[in-house]
Parts: structure tokens; sequence; C-alpha cells
């Protein structure tokens, strides 16, 4: 699989997607020699349809240029540090309102024809089927990762420790919860004092929310995704399938009010949702067994039907397909160096995170953290105050009960009490600059 362009090249890259791609400008823009394997088009990966170096398989869209978004926060933070995916995205920008979109196949060309033909890159066109054993290493090999490789993480970490397939509830934010609607209560628990958030519904609103959710739009699901959620996933129903089984089967199974009173009324409600705290801070809450496939302006209207959502923030929408991830909090330091093994990093959506953006987000640090060993500095993480160190810190803290891969939002800052809503936006905005630029300038 090697090849001669270099024999003193110490760094591996394996995928030139977003992550793969951003981490090899890293280091070539320090000087650093790197290999980098990409198996497309040799090898497919049902999603991408081009040869091409950071192809964007879905939208063109790389999400919100507002500087008061989450994203958009990102997105600076990430100019900051010279990074390439924005300024190629910048350089493809198509009007998109507020959001920051691409002529996609421009922003890709541009990508591969500046790291396939860099004197610097030993380009090698074949699947990596194993880890290479000497060097640092980024392992970039994304959701649609080649089974081979699956198969070689899963010798390198175990099982348990990999999953190809994520099913996701929607998250919303704790703030935005009507509390005078819902209330705190345990499952057969002993007042109000539970863990989890019930949002009460009525028998009118039962059947309404019901006949909502059959008709909702639905994500036209891929032959690919069909057949990976038939292998992976036959014991976990999206939420609109299990309502086409039954008038009732949503009020027998994830809605069942078995064991909750409401204490408003004394009584126990015709069905119930249940949210269940998402993140040490308790800023956010994920719908109990809502994983769905329906269209994300199609949950927030539904899910909005739900008493005591009805002026929910949604940090983040519903979804299932494959998708293969690590456990990173019990695998990866926030540095995203393995814990054991603190030459071989993980980068884009592998590590843990979702999305486009905090794809090349984690490999600028990874490129950036093997520039950092190799001239003999510490590999560093963000403080957890910016926007990619809260990332960052909740990809890798160890206490979820079950870790799905995330996107940046706000929900993932502390809130304090009695804040305001845009008070609290603004202050987290004004700290993640403040700590991000008196981070850069300690490193
Ligand atoms: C179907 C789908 C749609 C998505 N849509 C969106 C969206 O609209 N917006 C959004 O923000 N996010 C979206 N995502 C999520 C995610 O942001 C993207 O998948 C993103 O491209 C991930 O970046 P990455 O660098 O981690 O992986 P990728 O960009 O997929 O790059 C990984 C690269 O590794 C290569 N590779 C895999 N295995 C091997 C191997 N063994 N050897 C060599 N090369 C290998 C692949 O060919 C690929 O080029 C989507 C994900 C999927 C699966």
């Amino acid at each position: 699989m090697t090849s001669n362009k270099n024999k003193d090249i110490k760094v591996t890259v394996i995928g030139a997607g977003l992550a793969g791609s951003e981490a090899v400008y890293q280091l070539i823009r320090k000087q650093i020699p790197v290999r980098l394997i990409e198996m497309r088009p040799k090898v497919k990966t049902g999603a991408h349809t081009t040869d091409m170096f950071g192809e964007l398989v879905c939208s063109n869209s790389v999400g919100s240029n507002l500087p008061d978004r989450a994203p958009g926060l990102l997105k600076e933070e990430l100019r900051f540090f010279g990074s390439y995916f924005m300024e190629t995205a910048y350089k493809y920008r198509v009007p998109a309102g507020n959001a920051l979109a691409v002529d996609r196949y421009a922003f890709a060309r541009e990508m591969t024809r500046y790291l396939k033909t860099h004197t610097l890159v030993d380009f090698v066109n074949e699947e990596a089927v194993e880890i290479p054993k000497d060097g640092y290493v980024i392992i970039a090999t994304g959701p649609l990762t080649s089974n081979s490789m699956l198969e070689e993480l899963q010798k390198m970490l175990g099982k348990k420790h990999l999953d190809f397939f994520d099913a996701v509830a929607p998250i919303v934010n704790a703030d935005s919860i009507n509390m005078n609607i819902a209330f705190k209560a345990d499952r057969y628990g002993d007042g109000e004092n539970g863990d989890y958030i019930n949002c009460p519904m009525n028998k009118e609103q039962y059947l309404a929310f019901v006949e909502a959710l059959l008709n909702a739009e639905r994500i036209d699901l891929s032959d690919m995704e069909k057949s990976a959620r038939k292998k992976y996933f036959s014991a976990c129903q999206p939420v609109e399938i299990i309502a086409e089984s039954g008038i009732d089967s949503l009020r027998f199974g994830p809605l069942k009010p078995v064991g909750l009173v409401n204490p408003r009324t004394g009584q126990r409600p015709y069905a119930v949702v249940q949210l269940r705290q998402d993140n040490l801070l308790a800023s956010m809450f994920n719908l109990v067994g809502f994983q769905t496939n329906l269209k994300h302006p199609e949950q927030i209207r539904v899910f909005k039907m739900i008493p005591g959502l009805e002026n929910a923030k949604f940090e983040r929408l519903g979804q299932m397909h494959r998708n293969a991830y690590i456990n990173a909090p019990e695998l990866l330091l926030p540095t995203l160096q393995l814990k054991s093994n603190p030459n071989i990093f993980f980068a884009g959506q592998i590590s843990g995170v979702e999305g486009y953006t905090e794809s090349a987000a984690t490999g600028l640090l990874a490129g950036m953290n093997v520039c950092r060993l190799i001239q003999g500095k510490e590999a560093v993480s963000l403080p957890a105050q910016t926007m990619l160190g809260s990332l960052l810190h909740y990809i890798t803290y160890t206490g979820h009960k079950d870790f799905h891969p995330m996107n940046v939002n706000f929900g993932l800052f502390a809130s304090k009490e009695g804040e305001k809503s845009e008070e609290r936006k603004d202050r987290i905005i004004k700290t993640a600059r403040k700590v991000f630029r008196e981070f850069v300038s300690s490193i």
C-alpha cells in the first residue's frame, strides 16, 4: 500500500473526506509530509458519488453563518485557526440567506486538486484495511467507513466500542419546556422530584398526535439504509412505525403512562411522553423512544403538538441512518488521541461528532495536534467555554448513559438560574470569544 514518494513520512491520514482533508492541510502548511489513503472510487461508500476529496454527501449547506448561532460561532473559531474547509467554502459560496452553502463540485474539485498533487502528500488510492503500526495515524474514515476497516477497528477497540447505525431521538433545550404543563417524576416514583420530565396527554391530544405522526412526511430511505436498518436495528423502531401498528401501540409502548400521576390533576394521564436528561448540565433533554425518520421540519411541527413542548427549541432532531462511530467517551481524550495509544487520532464523524463543519473541525484539531507532537509540543484541546471545546468535552465526557454523536449547539453550555434565553446566549458567545482568543495566544 505504501508508495515511494517520501520515505520519511511519519503521518498517515485515512480518509480524504472533510475531516481527513482538513487534517492533511494543517500538516502540510507546517511542512510535514503526509500519506493520505482514500479508497474511492475503487471501493464505494453507498452515498458518495464522485472520486473527489471533501465530497458533501447530502445538503450543500454547511450550516448557519450567523455569528449568534452555534454553527456560526464554530465557523468563526475555525477561521481563526486557518481552516482549509472554511477558506474553500467561502471561496465557492452560493447564495443561501444566512446559511453558508457552497457549489459542492467546485468545493470538492479544489480540495482534490490542491491536496492530491501537493508535493508533501503521498496519495494512496486504496482501501486501508489495517491501521499502520508506525508513526502517527489519523483515522477519518467517516460514517460510511468500509467494512474491512470496521473489522480492524473492532479488533483494536473491542466490539462494544463501535456502533454502525445511529438512531437518535430529538433533543430539546431544557429552558424551552413548559413546566406549567410538564411535570418531573419517575415511573412509580414517590413525588415530584423524579429525574424524568413528563409531558401528559389526554385522549384527544393523543389521538390528534398519532394522526399527525402517521401523516407526516418521512425521509425516503435508500436501499443501503433499509438493509443496514434491517441488519442492525430491527429492535429499534422509529416512533412513526410503532404508531402504524395500531392506535394504542404508542400508549402501550414509549408513551405508556403507567406508574405516573400528573400532580396537577392527581390522575394518571392517557399517555405520557417522557424526556430524559441528556447532559450533565441538565440543559438538554431527549424524547425517550422517539427515534424517527420524519423529515426535519415535520419533526418540529408534529413534536410541538406534545403538551409542554409547544415552544420547544430543538437542539438536535431525530434520525436513523448508517453511521459508524466509536464510543468516544470511553476511548478518546479531548485531544482526539486514543487513550490506549496516543499516536492514533480519530477525527470526523467516526470520532462521535455530527455534521460537516464539526467533522472538519475535529480534522483540524487532530492535524494540529500531530504537528504539535512532531514539533515536540504537547497535544491540546480547547477549553469547554469555546464552541469547539464544548463539543470535544461532550464527546469525551464519560458520564453519558447512552452516547450518540453530537453537533454544536448552545445546550452544550451551562445555564444560570433565572437567566433569560437571549441573555444566556449572549453570555455564552462573549465568553467563548474571549476564552478562545486567550487560548490561541497561550499555545
Ligand atoms: C447519507 C449521509 C448524509 C449526510 N448529510 C449531511 C448533511 O446534509 N449535513 C451535515 O452537516 N452532515 C451530514 N452528514 C453527516 C456528516 O457530516 C458527513 O457524513 C461528513 O461528510 C462527515 O465527514 P467525515 O470526514 O467524517 O467523513 P466523510 O466525508 O464521509 O469522509 C470519509 C472518507 O473516508 C473514506 N474511507 C472510508 N473507509 C475507508 C478505508 N477503509 N480506506 C480508505 N478510505 C476510506 C471514504 O471514502 C470517505 O472519502 C451525512 C451523513 C450521511 C451518512
